[in-house]
This record gives structure tokens, sequence and C-alpha cells, in this order.
């Protein structure tokens, strides 16, 4: 896809998200100008000068290898051809995720990579906006089903360590462009895993099977809601699939998965 398409596409998604009472008054777009003035925007992936804020360079862009249809409407990866009806890819069929839909932003390789890496363990935060546009667009009617966004939980040892749930960063982004509200306290995750570095997927699904909960005065919550689950990557699926498990365990009436990247071959994933 070229730079420019996707520069349209995300300008419908700003403004189909973007009502006239959220549009910026005289002091703001003041404010943005001498910010701009004084720090000069550059591109999130490389640090480059361009022309506006929250956004990257045209070489970072082409870096991006976007999730674009035609999808498997289950898992929300590529497939090779389009029918033009809902289609369903032969891993779907053969085993149906306990989730209704995902839905990724890019291929978690090449800038992708780097930008989440950044976001993820070098605290580059300001990588979320952007994210967040993208989230809504590749979540667009995932987000217009939902009637709450969860955040994928870390457990405590691993929010002291990393100080932030950067799956909760991201959902609050789509909440406040969408509307949709958070819910954050109501999925837990309690015990301690292992790091899910290098493990198949089977051995994903037994590392975080029953790691999370929804404590009994919480599920008033979740009983009936339609919930839009938010997670930084989907890797085999195993982590986003035991949390939907645990979600329509606790009363949740269905559940989609939103994350900003997706790996393609999960055996590939060595980081
Ligand atoms: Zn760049």
């Amino acid at each position: 896809m070229a730079e420019d398409d996707i520069g349209e596409s995300w300008n419908a998604t700003d403004t189909a998200y973007t009502s006239a009472a959220n549009r910026p008054g005289p002091v703001t777009r003041l404010r943005h100008w001498l910010t701009d003035l004084l720090m000069p925007p550059v591109c999130l992936g490389c640090q480059e000068a361009i022309a506006s804020r929250d956004s990257l360079c045209p070489q970072c862009w082409s870096g991006i290898d976007f999730v674009g249809a035609p999808l498997c409407d289950r898992l929300g990866i590529r497939l090779p051809y389009a029918t033009g009806d809902v289609m369903i890819s032969a891993a779907a069929a053969a085993r149906p995720p306990p989730y209704a839909r995902a839905r990724a932003v890019a291929h978690y390789d090449g800038a992708m990579r780097d930008l989440v890496h950044g976001f993820k363990f070098r605290d580059r935060h300001e990588i979320r906006r952007l994210f967040g546009t993208w989230l809504c667009r590749a979540g667009s009617q995932l987000i217009a089903d939902a009637d709450i966004i969860i955040p994928v939980p870390l457990n405590r040892f691993r929010l002291l360590q990393r100080r932030y749930n950067q799956s909760a960063i991201l959902a609050r982004e789509v909440s406040r462009i969408s509307g949709v509200p958070v819910l954050t306290g109501a999925l837990r995750r309690g015990r301690r895993t292992k790091a899910q570095v290098g493990l198949t997927r089977e051995q994903r699904r037994d590392n975080v099977r029953g790691a999370f909960d929804v404590p009994p005065r919480q599920r008033p919550r979740i009983e009936g809601r339609r919930v839009l689950l938010v997670d930084d990557v989907i890797t085999t699926g195993a982590t986003a699939e035991a949390c939907t498990t645990t979600l329509l365990k606790a009363g949740a009436a269905n559940v989609d998965v939103l994350a900003v990247a997706i790996v393609s071959d999960p055996l590939s994933v060595t980081t």
C-alpha cells in the first residue's frame, strides 16, 4: 500500500471518531503551534525531522507490513484471496479460538517490531497516540460492537518490573478516541507465569492456563457485556485465549481481541 493511501485512510478514521466537540479550539491550536516551534516533530521510529507530530517518516512507514483485507474473520490473519463473503482460515476452522474475532494493525516484524519493543521495554510511550489511531482503524467493527474495553493484565511482579501495563495504555487510547469505557481491575493475572519467549503454542497455552481470574465481586461488571480485549502483540493467541475463557466464564456475552501487532509465524519469534 502506498504511503499516501495509508495517510488517507487514517484521516478517514480520524474523522469517524472525532466529534465536533473534540476538535481543538484556538487556544489548543496555538499551544500546538508553539510546541511545534519549540520542539519540531520527529519520526517516532527513527527521530528524523518530519512535518507532523505523532507520525512516521516515509521510510519507517514503508517498513510496516499492515494487515489488510482479505482477512480470516476469526483469527485476523491475512488470507491469500477474497471471495466477497466473511471468510474463515483453515487454522480457525480446524481449531476455533474462544474469542469471536481478532484484529491487529500490522505484522510483528520490521519497523513495527522496533516500535513495539521501544514502547514495551524502553518506555517510548510517545507512540501511544499513533498506536491508538491505528488500533481504532484496524478494530473499527470490533469497537462499534463493544460495551467495554479490558486490557490484558500484568501480574504485580511484572508491573513492578516494567512500571507500566502497556496494554492498559493502549486500551485508554482506544477509549479516548472511541468513547467506549475501559474496565481495569476486573480481569486479574494471579499467578506469575514464565516468559512466553521460546515456548511452543501448546507450552504457551499450558503456561497461561488458569493464570487469569475475575474476582466474584467484579462479575456484575462483566456479565452480559460485549468485551473488547486489548493486547500489544498476538503471538500464538494463547494469552488472548486464556483471558477470553476467563471472561466468558465470568459471564461476558462475547469477547473480541484487538492488538497492535500479530505474529504471522509464531515459531519465528525468538525475543
Ligand atoms: Zn523514521
